[in-house]
């Protein structure tokens, strides 16, 4: 079926397979857990399941499918956050939009992704066609926040959990789609299960591979004085927009390191803290190079 495109939580492969088979879709459904690991497109290709018209689900060839590849199904329709949060206008319009009976199947679809982002103000509006819905409608809520969201309207959906996606299966999805040659197991790591965050490295890989390198430098004593220190990690310098990243990997590389070796080596332990005041410091707006002087000072000084 469709979800074979999808990596990990099969099991919810089977449970969503299974009552599109009996025909036991419910009214509402929460899609709840860490950002980047597939929700958006388990929702999607439900919902192209739901509204098929075939047999065998999604068919990919009638012509629901078809207008649903095609992005012009009128029976379905995703709402994405306006520029921070869901406003009440966005599902008010969503509102209008569900009473009208379906066109081409006998079901309608709303996705709400990020719904973690309605203003409280639009999930108390929303909530009313929780309560009520049409006979025909399906609403599927996706949030990686579940703070955020009112019980009121926890409490009316299907609670779906997500997990992250394994390691191992990670690596061999990138092995299998050739997306890197032999990731190493920090950035494996720093995936964290989520094949979103795995994009978001692959599109700077060479600057995470640099730095990897230049840590270990570090890490091997290979950097002798403050300017191969400067020198080597120019790389930080250049990446102003990604800096919160690659601190983070820098933070992945030590513990990597540390599990892998037997030796207690308090210089390499102590670079954490080091990182993490920089953290603290750039988001207090401290000017930039600034900060990755002293950084690579204090780093610097600890090792030697
Ligand atoms: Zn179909």
């Amino acid at each position: 079926m469709a979800f074979e495109e999808i990596l990990g939580n099969d099991k919810i492969k089977k449970n969503l397979e299974e009552t599109i088979n009996t025909e036991t879709v419910s009214h509402s459904y929460l899609f709840m857990g860490p950002e980047g690991i597939g929700k958006k497109k388990f929702a999607i290709e439900f919902a192209k399941m739901i509204l098929c018209l075939s047999d065998n689900k999604p068919c990919n060839n009638c012509s629901s499918c078809i207008k649903f590849d095609g992005g012009n199904n009128p029976d379905f329709r995703l709402i994405e956050p306006d520029g921070n949060s869901i406003k009440i206008a966005q599902i008010r319009e969503m509102q209008e939009r569900i009473y009208e009976k379906p066109i081409i199947s006998n079901k309608k679809v709303f996705i709400i992704n990020d719904s973690d982002k309605m203003t409280e103000e639009a999930q108390n509006s929303l909530l009313k066609t929780l309560e009520e819905p049409p006979e025909y409608a399906v609403i599927i809520l996706i949030a990686s926040s579940e703070s955020k969201m009112l019980n009121t309207i926890k409490s009316r959906c299907l609670k779906v959990g997500f997990t992250e996606i394994p390691k191992e299966q990670i690596r061999e999805y990138i092995l299998k789609n050739k997306i890197i040659d032999n990731p190493s197991q920090s950035i494996l790591e720093f995936c964290g299960g989520s094949i979103g965050k795995l994009d978001s490295i692959v599109k700077n890989l060479e600057i995470y591979n640099q730095l990897e390198q230049t840590m270990k430098n570090l890490i091997n004593m290979n950097i002798k004085n403050m300017v191969q220190m400067f020198n080597e990690f120019q790389v930080l310098y250049n990446s102003k927009d990604l800096i919160n990243e690659l601190l983070d990997y820098m933070i992945v590389i030590i513990y990597e390191y540390i599990k892998h070796t037997s030796e207690y080596e308090a210089n390499v332990l102590n670079i954490i803290p080091i990182i993490e005041r920089t953290k603290i410091k750039l988001n207090s707006n401290t000017n930039f190079d600034m900060c990755m002087d002293e950084l690579l000072m204090n780093i610097c000084s600890n090792m030697h």
